[in-house]
């Protein structure tokens, strides 16, 4: 199967939608070229529930949640990861509701060799769990258990959740339907991308429920295109610098013509953590450390 995305999604932002049995899900207005719709907190369970991603530091999203929840008691906050459209609004929903917040853990802060700490601006730097899970990890309610899958790559730190009462995933960024996941350095990382895609490939879920977009059903067929689409890519970092390409503008220029020039930045990113990670497999050099401004070429450290 090739990587075909689904982009026919229309959801009803800052009102509660049940989409099963037990999942509700509210979207957020906070439309974009990398959030699409918005972001969508998951409602998980009747009375007793878990909420998963809050979202945005936004004020309706606050009140459109607490306004679904009206009457029943929240249990959890789970976060898939830190990124500022995702965990943000986790401590004012804390304050409203009293409940503790789960996660990983907060993303390792990432020094260079000038031992300066570079800071992403789409990381929430602020954000500290009360409770840090592991992979395998189970937090439970009334109706409702969910399930730790650690999936780094997208963000260090990202967590995926299973309901396995309905065999569903709460994916995150990690896997997406309307579009591919941004692997952005330093903390994106492509060897742990391409790790938590095979684990996405060693289990059984029915139905992935990601953070922006639509929901996908019989999901696996996804993450195999995602996969190769991925090995297409490193391929084609590979041939820009067998043609004789150096640099990262010159590799996104040629690779990435027909995509959204808001995008580029982007792009750019997520060629340099394919070379990371080309470099960690001996294929590729670079100039010293890799950056977005070095120069690279075919080859391995001796
Ligand atoms: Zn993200």
């Amino acid at each position: 199967m090739s990587l075909t995305f689904d982009r026919e999604f229309d959801p009803p932002i800052g009102v509660a939608e049940q989409i099963s049995p037990r999942i509700r899900r509210l979207v957020c207005g906070n439309p974009g070229p990398f959030t699409f719709r918005g972001t969508a907190s998951f409602i998980v369970g009747s009375s007793d529930v878990a909420i998963i991603d809050p979202g945005p530091d936004d004020d309706a999203h606050l009140r459109a949640l607490l306004a679904a929840v009206k009457g029943e008691k929240v249990s959890h906050i789970l976060v898939t990861h830190t990124h500022l459209d995702h965990s943000p609004l986790a401590k004012r929903l804390k304050a409203a509701t009293g409940a503790p917040i789960l996660a990983y853990r907060p993303p390792a802060m990432v020094s260079d060799d000038t031992s300066e700490v570079r800071l992403d601006a789409s990381i929430d730097r602020h954000f500290t769990p009360d409770i840090a899970l592991r992979h395998g990890d189970v937090v439970a309610g009334k109706d409702w258990a969910l399930e730790a899958v650690f999936t780094p790559g997208h963000m260090s730190n990202h967590m995926a959740y299973a309901l396995n009462e309905e065999k569903a995933l709460f994916c995150g960024d990690h896997v997406m339907a309307w579009a591919t996941s941004v692997i952005a350095p330093p903390d994106g990382n492509m060897g742990q991308y391409f790790e938590s895609l095979r684990l996405l490939l060693k289990r059984d879920d029915a139905i992935y429920h990601p953070a922006h977009g639509p929901s996908r059903p019989d999901p696996l067929p996804l993450v195999r295109a995602y996969l190769v689409h991925r090995q297409q890519r490193e391929g084609a970092i590979i041939k820009r610098l067998e043609q004789g390409d150096r640099t990262i503008a010159e590799i996104v220029k040629a690779n990435y013509a027909d995509v959204d020039p808001r995008l580029h930045p982007a792009a750019a990113l997520s060629t340099l953590a394919h070379l990371e990670h080309l470099i960690e497999k001996g294929r590729v050099i670079a100039d010293g450390q890799p950056t977005l401004g070095s120069n690279y070429a075919i080859g391995s450290t001796p």
